[in-house]
């Protein structure tokens, strides 16, 4: 059976076909800077990759030149072949609790999380309208960021603010990058063989995030109401002191907007090193003495090792810390830092195992008290299975 995966980021779109239960990818592609002129797409299909420049005005748009791939590449005899398509939805609220088959009960509920996703949730939308025209037999269904997280005690997904403002606009934690972590979580639990376990799943990409998961299931995550909270990321700045934000509204007389544009798009990495968001660049800097860098890296492992240690803590002791997401799975110095900064909880890293990029494997050495492990995601595959599962 034919499965479709789509991952309508604010102004990209990631797609991948498989082949189910089987798993195989038959085609993937991923659609760039949606909405600007220079937007193009890469297309994975036969182990050839192919870049087209092609202007994608909407997400509507892009959608289309998915179909067209579909159609040109033979990858199917015909559409119908394909039965399911799981669409990722940043956020759920607390509405949604597992994947759901969409209908336009579910579909109206996505819309109204709009406020609290506005770059994300209409763009999933748009790619939901879309595909139900393209492939109205098809069961479609979405996969939700904030689901894996619903399982959180209300101890930690209220914050301490006025109590209208969670009755009234729902302010309080969610959670993302769920798809991901409950990934790596069957995965981790898989390699343990068993479900009873205390497992840190540390998603450290350009947007990153921490969870403390028990037997399965989410009981805390750095992420808040919005992706910016908690860690440091790439250009967004983490947990801060929520004043700093009227206070700098009323020095410079920046807009909700403005400010909130700085500190997602104008912070974190980026602002601490004054040059780039990428670990990649930061490592070279490290390793060419630039102070700057050498003082952004020791912020953001500190930070990383800040929630480890908490939901250790939280959790009474655990069993596994994974890594995962394209700084986890690629950043050697990375892991090595923030394992060593573990040693007083008797975690310690194996250095030549940790020598590799984006392969499945444990990092600690035998005597480490709690086991490290890399593994690679995959939400598009996750989206798959649990788009099968359904139909
Ligand atoms: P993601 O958001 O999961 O795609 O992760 C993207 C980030 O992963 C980039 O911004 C880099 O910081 C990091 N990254 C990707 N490849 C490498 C690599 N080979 N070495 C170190 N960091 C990497």
């Amino acid at each position: 059976m034919k499965i479709l995966s789509v991952n309508a980021g604010s102004s990209s779109l990631k797609f991948q076909l498989y082949e189910m239960p089987e798993e195989k990818v038959l085609i993937s592609g991923l659609m760039e800077k949606i909405g600007s002129k220079d937007s193009f797409y890469t297309i994975k299909v036969n182990g050839e990759k192919v870049k087209k420049e092609v202007e994608l005005k909407n997400h509507a748009q892009a959608f289309e030149a998915l179909v067209e791939e579909l159609k040109t590449n033979n990858v199917a005899d015909s559409l119908d072949e394909i039965k399911g398509i799981g669409h990722r939805v940043v956020q759920g609220g607390d509405y949604f609790d597992k994947t759901v088959v969409i209908d336009d009960e579910v579909l109206s509920k996505i819309e109204e999380f709009s406020s609290l996703a506005p770059l994300h949730n209409p763009a999933a939308v748009t790619g939901i309208k879309a595909a139900f025209e393209v492939f109205p037999n098809a069961v479609q269904t979405a996969v939700f960021d904030t689901a894996f997280h619903q399982t959180m005690p209300k101890e930690n997904y209220l914050y301490a603010i006025p109590m209208s403002w969670y009755d009234e606009y729902k302010v309080r934690r969610y959670g993302m990058h769920g798809t991901s972590h409950k990934f790596v979580t069957e995965r981790m639990n898989e390699i343990l063989g068993r479900c009873d376990t205390k497992l840190i799943t540390c998603h450290i990409g350009n947007g990153a995030s921490i969870s403390a998961v028990v037997n399965g299931k989410c009981i805390n995550t750095s992420m808040g109401l919005t992706p910016n909270a908690g860690l440091i990321m790439g250009t967004r700045c983490g947990d801060i002191d929520a004043s700093i934000i009227p206070y700098i509204m009323e020095k410079t007389g920046m807009s909700p907007k403005e400010i909130d544009n700085a500190l997602n798009k104008e912070s974190g990495l980026l602002s601490l090193t004054g040059k780039s968001n990428d670990i990649r660049d930061i490592t070279a800097g490290i390793e060419s003495g630039d102070e700057n860098c050498i003082l952004a890296h020791k912020i953001y492992v500190k930070r990383i090792v800040d929630y480890i240690a908490k939901y250790y803590v939280e959790m009474n002791g655990c069993d596994a810390i994974v890594f995962t997401a394209g700084v986890g799975e690629n950043s050697i110095n990375t892991r090595r830092e923030v394992i060593n900064r573990l040693g007083s909880l008797g975690i310690t890293l194996d250095e030549e195992a940790n020598d590799v990029r984006v392969e499945e494997r444990l990092i600690s050495t035998k005597d480490s008290k709690t086991e490290c492990w890399i593994i690679p995601t995959d939400e598009e595959l996750m989206i798959a299975r649990d788009t099968l599962e359904l139909i």
